[in-house]
């Protein structure tokens, strides 16, 4: 397939698994329960629930609670939801970074024992000031050669709150001169007074992420622990913890470039921010590149699957994947694999006068042009259709195939039409068209003229009423938050949320929440999981038709 991209990790492990390097491939999945996930998180979790299923492995879904003031079950339950939808399945009970507290705990002092961890009471600023500068060593802590005994007790006291938050942190003790600034002593333990959405009020100290990641992942048995390239610097303090400690297996780090996409957020801080002021309608407004938002607004798992396949892994940073990438890969899949219907989103009256009031004929039309297995569909024509006033110009520039006095058009499925008047109000508006009908053109050219134009339309009799949401990108421009002094809402699109009332084809009454559709020469449309309900049909539209992806 033409849409697959390299996967350094992929080719990396295939040759550890054929050499017989590795038995069993485990890897997880570690958000943090403090948002929804976002595109960048699906290729994540392509990655590491992708290799699990290629090669036989494990992977677990983890959520790294170790900072209980951002995080909330809500978010615990949306993140399950989410990697259930897009049709990946941990292995084993899903798993917290918090079911390892006790067992962190009894690390920290084993390091302390070993006299290669101490309880620190420099502040949270002066630790900041003592630690140094990418070209300046740091400088030891006063606090840091205290006694065995004397820590562990401190660290003891700080366990069960005898102190207030920022008074002691736990640090291991490495090396304050180390070129990396992540082994100057890094942070283990910091006192934080919170209640956790998991382990209650047990803890008044909560463990760092860095000392708590490899440790889980040893816990667990993850053979490659994957990440972002951020972490790169880190590696070697992951390593630190897992040489010094007692661990029950040794895990991996291997990093790779994170998804960075134009016209779109990866952060969940600043996604948060568009929710919390109200300029999205939730995590899962259909503009959000939230994958519960990318979900309500059409897109299909399949699409997202693709795409993270499409972009592929590699260790070059700063790449921009380009929208119109993702845009091709859920029109490649509605393409093959979503009913076609008819659906005026701008309508104009039309009346055809040369037909009687009670006249109706019913055509039976494929419900995908190359697809057998999709029901027909029953198309009615009577007196009076609609049209999309695009279709119709009353002065029209030369090129215009569609309708204009005096011109013909075929409706699709159905008859060549002409116009022959144009209907107006008083203050000159178009109201309605009156054509005429050529009763010998139905699945024929008409006699000596060609006519080019196709339009769709919709019986005025029979016609549903929809609400028609028009999506297109939240930001105006490619890098939102390029600059990191201004403000990225100011680049929000003003027109990124367009509403119509549209008349659809009658087979659509009956459309169940979630539901696809190509609207012929419109674009593709998804019935609204929420607000699609009998009697009030509303569509998203996913995506338009034209292709502007350049393979
Ligand atoms: P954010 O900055 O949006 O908060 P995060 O990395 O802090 O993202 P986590 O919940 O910690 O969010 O992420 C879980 C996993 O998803 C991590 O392994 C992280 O590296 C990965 N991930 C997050 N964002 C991206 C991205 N844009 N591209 C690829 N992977 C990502
Ligand atoms: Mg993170
Ligand atoms: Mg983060």
């Amino acid at each position: 397939d033409s849409t697959t991209a390299p996967n350094f990790i992929r080719t990396q492990i295939r040759e550890e698994v054929e050499a017989g390097k590795v038995e069993k491939v485990v890897t997880r999945f570690p958000p943090e329960p403090n948002g929804f996930l976002h595109i960048g998180h699906a290729k994540s979790i392509c990655l590491n629930f992708g290799l699990a299923e290629q090669f036989g492995g494990d992977c677990h879904l983890r959520f790294d609670d170790t900072n209980p003031a951002k995080e909330e079950q809500a978010y615990i339950d949306a993140i399950k939801d989410d990697v259930q939808w897009l049709g990946f399945q941990w292995a084993g009970d899903v798993r917290y970074a918090s079911d390892y507290f006790d067992q962190l705990y009894a690390w920290a002092q084993h390091l302390v024992r070993e006299g290669k961890a101490y309880v620190d009471d420099l502040s949270p600023d002066e630790i900041r000031e003592y630690r140094g500068t990418l070209t300046e060593p740091g400088q030891p802590s006063p606090y840091r050669d205290r006694s065995v005994e004397e820590n562990l007790d401190l660290l003891e006291r700080m366990r069960v709150g005898e102190f207030a938050e920022g008074e002691k942190v736990l640090r291991a003790k490495i090396d304050m001169s180390s070129p990396n600034i992540n082994l100057r002593d890094p942070i283990l333990y910091r006192i934080r007074h919170a209640s956790h959405h998991q382990s209650g009020d047990k803890w008044k100290i909560y463990p760092s992420y860095d000392f708590t990641h490899g440790q889980s992942d040893a816990i667990e048995g993850v053979t490659h622990s994957i990440c972002t390239l951020e972490f790169e610097d880190h590696r070697p303090l992951y390593e630190w913890f897992l040489e010094n400690l007692p661990v029950p297996s040794v895990p991996r780090q291997i990093e790779f470039a994170r998804l960075n996409m134009n016209y779109t957020l990866t952060s969940k801080r600043k996604l948060k921010l568009l929710v919390d002021n109200g300029f999205v309608d939730g995590w899962d407004d259909p503009r959000m590149p939230t994958l519960s938002g990318m979900r309500r607004r059409g897109y299909t798992p399949a699409s997202i699957r693709k795409f993270c396949e499409m972009i592929g892994v590699t260790r070059a940073d700063g790449g921009l994947v380009d929208i119109a990438m993702l845009y091709h890969a859920i029109r490649s899949d509605l393409e093959d694999n979503a009913p076609r219907a008819m659906c005026v989103l701008r309508p104009l009256k039309v009346i055809l006068t040369n037909v009687p009031e009670d006249f109706e004929e019913v055509y039976d039309v494929k419900g995908h042009p190359a697809r057998d297995d999709m029901p027909s569909r029953r198309i009615p024509l009577n007196r009076e259709i609609w049209i999309d006033r695009d279709d119709f110009m009353e002065e029209p520039p030369k090129k215009f195939f569609r309708l204009a006095p005096g011109k013909e058009v075929r409706l699709r499925n159905s008859y060549v039409i002409r116009c022959d008047d144009v209907i107006k109000n008083d203050t000159g508006e178009i109201e309605a068209l009156h054509c005429s009908v050529d009763f010998d053109t139905l699945g024929k050219n008409p006699e000596g003229r060609k006519v080019k134009g196709v339009i769709h339309w919709v019986s005025a009799t029979h016609g549903v009423p929809v609400e028609l949401r028009l999506y297109d990108n939240l930001f105006q421009v490619e890098m939102p938050d390029k600059d990191r002094d201004a403000d990225f809402l100011e680049h929000l699109n003003p027109e990124s949320l367009v509403t119509l009332k549209g008349i659809a084809e009658p087979g659509l009454k009956e459309t169940v929440p979630e539901s696809r559709f190509q609207f012929e020469r419109v674009g593709y449309f998804c019935a609204d999981r929420y607000a699609c309900r009998d009697g009030a049909l509303v569509f998203n539209r996913i995506v338009g038709l034209k292709d502007t992806w350049a393979k």
